[in-house]
């Protein structure tokens, strides 16, 4: 095993080390930092984040560009604010014994002249989002035509955050002959082009496998209905009593209607998405630093960058639309050689999807129940057992022992000991005591999800695929119009001129009086209840209506594309679920 001094770093940067308390190089630093010092090379680098990445390109960065001059020698971009202002942070920490280094982050959302200004105080290296690095090339503001050594970090974030034709812009006007170091956490067929297009030969370093997770993380999966999803959440919350953890879920509304539940069940919670400012997002990541806030509800967008090493839990309340995004959800726990776990809630219908991301990280899920009230119960008393018999004692509270003793004086210890952890257990036990099992079974019949047709309404409804809609596309419509969360539009079935879906019962009134009136593009949109259950069953649909009205009507609707947003607005349903909600105890603060 090499030392940071085997691998020829110089005294400045060791001894930066020494006092970050790095004891040994990870095993991308290993790989990529003799490398990186003996050779002008390009690289292209396979590795997670976390996995000390930013010391594998910073370390010999720092060691090769002057710093007695004040050109701009180094350029390092990444996709996100965030992850500009850590790196920043991470270079700054390394270099600083380098005397007179300068490095600048660049970023949008900040003052543009400020910048401007430290770059002109002279930046041996510049740290930079693509979109403000481009913004402030078009103004002169930075001179990147002397750069001896680009990074691009995380690579595939910024292919997949549409900055392609900001990078190519921007790289336009750096030096031919500088080297191009790439890190990327997977390698789609996008990073291999730009690998292909803007590099020399560049010799390649893989940790792990190619787009494989960390070994640090475990993966489970828990199956259960999609309407249960926020129940079984919240069971995972509970049987890991100091989770830490990044929740993510599909779209900002989502993020917002979970973090908005878990918070008033009492749960440390806060929600990080593209619907917030700035400010509200620092806040949010500050709390979430600081451990004040102990499950996270995020976006894909919005966690990129999230560079915490004691995350805990990874809970997927929700799969990411592209299954290649898990690598990088799953990648924000068992940082920093710590372990750590990617749950994954799901419904019947993604059973599938898990098998894809299997093959994708090259890992094996583990099925696992969600844990049952009594089981939860027990974590939770067993947990507080142990801080009690943890915790120091405060001597303060000797005054006070008298009164206390009399108070007690005919209690044995064992009634002590029950009275006391009755305060506790009584909360979850009461809570939980009649707590429903919310596993379901792989084999049991189902497609869409396992809601018993009894307790859900099927409606008609007069769109189908001659207005452009497939099932999922009309299913986000009518989340979007009715303002419904993700599940609760199911068994979405699209004809040619017409369409079927179901909703819970207690949903219908709200249905049906939302589309009493509802034009769209000068055309009345007809929902009505319909006879289908759906499923595969008969078409005997309700007609009382009349079916050749519902056609004519059709012939002017324009289309999805087309579409206005609706004021119709009505609160989302609370589901019988949610009422369990209500009596749950409060958790005391972390
Ligand atoms: P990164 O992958 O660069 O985001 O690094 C993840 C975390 O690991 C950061 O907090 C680094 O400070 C830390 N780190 C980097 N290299 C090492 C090392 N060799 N030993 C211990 N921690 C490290």
């Amino acid at each position: 095993m090499n030392t940071f001094h085997d691998l020829g770093l110089n005294e400045d940067l060791l001894h930066a080390i020494t006092d970050l308390g790095f004891t040994k190089p990870s095993e991308v630093q290993e790989k990529a930092i003799p490398v990186l010092l003996n050779s002008e090379t390009d690289l292209v680098a396979l590795a997670q984040t976390g996995t000390g990445k930013t010391a594998a390109f910073g370390f010999p960065m720092l060691q090769k560009i002057n710093v007695d001059s004040r050109t701009t020698q180094g350029l390092i971009l990444s996709p996100t604010r965030e992850l500009c202002l850590q790196i920043t942070n991470e270079i700054k920490l390394y270099g600083k014994y380098c005397k007179g280094l300068n490095v600048v982050a660049i970023y949008g959302g900040a003052s543009i002249t400020e910048q401007a200004r430290e770059v002109k105080r002279g930046a041996q290296i510049i740290v930079a989002t693509p979109g403000r690095m481009k913004d402030m090339i078009s103004r002169n503001m930075v001179d990147i035509t002397k750069i001896e050594y680009s990074v691009l970090d995380e690579a595939d974030e910024m292919l997949n955050m549409g900055f392609k034709e900001d990078i190519t812009d921007i790289l336009s006007h750096t030096p031919k002959d500088k080297n191009t170091w790439l890190f990327s956490a997977t390698m789609p067929k996008e990073v291999a082009a730009i690998a292909k297009n803007f590099m020399h030969k560049p010799q390649e370093i893989t940790v792990g496998t190619k787009n494989e997770g960390s070994s640090q993380v475990s993966h489970e999966y828990y199956l259960t209905n999609s309407r249960d999803r926020y129940l079984a959440l919240k069971r995972l919350a509970d049987a890991n009593p100091d989770i830490f953890s990044v929740v993510f879920c599909r779209t900002k509304r989502d993020t917002q209607k979970v973090a908005e539940k878990l918070i008033e069940d009492g749960y440390n919670a806060g929600a990080l998405h593209g619907d917030l400012s700035q400010n509200q997002r620092d806040l949010v990541m500050k709390a979430f630093r600081n451990n004040q806030i102990q499950m996270l509800v995020a976006t894909d967008v919005a966690a990129r960058g999230i560079d915490v090493d004691d995350i805990t839990h990874v809970i997927n309340y929700q799969l990411p639309d592209e299954i290649e995004t898990y690598t990088h959800r799953s990648g924000r726990t068992g940082r920093a050689g710590k372990t750590g776990v990617s749950m994954v809630i799901i419904s019947k219908s993604e059973v599938r999807k898990i098998k894809s991301i299997e093959r994708i990280i090259n890992k094996q899920f583990v099925k696992k129940e969600i844990p049952n009230g009594m089981e939860i119960c027990e974590v939770q008393l067993m947990s507080l057992a142990n801080k009690v018999h943890n915790t120091e004692v405060n001597h303060d509270i000797d005054n006070y022992l008298g009164k206390i003793n009399e108070l007690f004086e005919d209690s044995t210890k064992d009634e002590l000991i029950k009275k006391f952890f009755s305060v506790e257990f009584s909360r979850f036990h009461n809570y939980y005591q009649k707590a429903p099992d919310l596993n379901i079974s792989e084999s049991s019949k189902s497609n869409d999800d396992d809601r018993s047709t009894s307790n859900t309404t099927r409606y008609f409804i007069n769109v189908g695929k001659k207005d452009g809609y497939d099932w999922m596309s009309l299913k986000d419509f009518l989340k979007e119009i009715l303002e419904l969360g993700r599940d609760d539009v199911f068994k979405v079935e699209v004809k040619d001129s017409f369409s079927f879906f179901n909703t819970e019962n207690e949903m219908k009134e709200k249905v049906l009086a939302f589309f009493t009136d509802f034009k769209y593009n000068g055309r009345y949109v007809n929902v009505e209840v319909s006879e289908n259950r759906g499923g595969g069953g008969g078409r005997k649909r309700d007609r009382r209506r009349g079916g050749g009205q519902r056609d004519d009507r059709r012939s002017n609707f324009k289309g999805k594309n087309d579409r206005k947003s609706s004021s119709g607005k009505s609160k989302s349903r609370r589901s019988k679920s949610d009422d369990f909600v209500a009596s749950r105890p409060r958790r005391s603060r972390r």
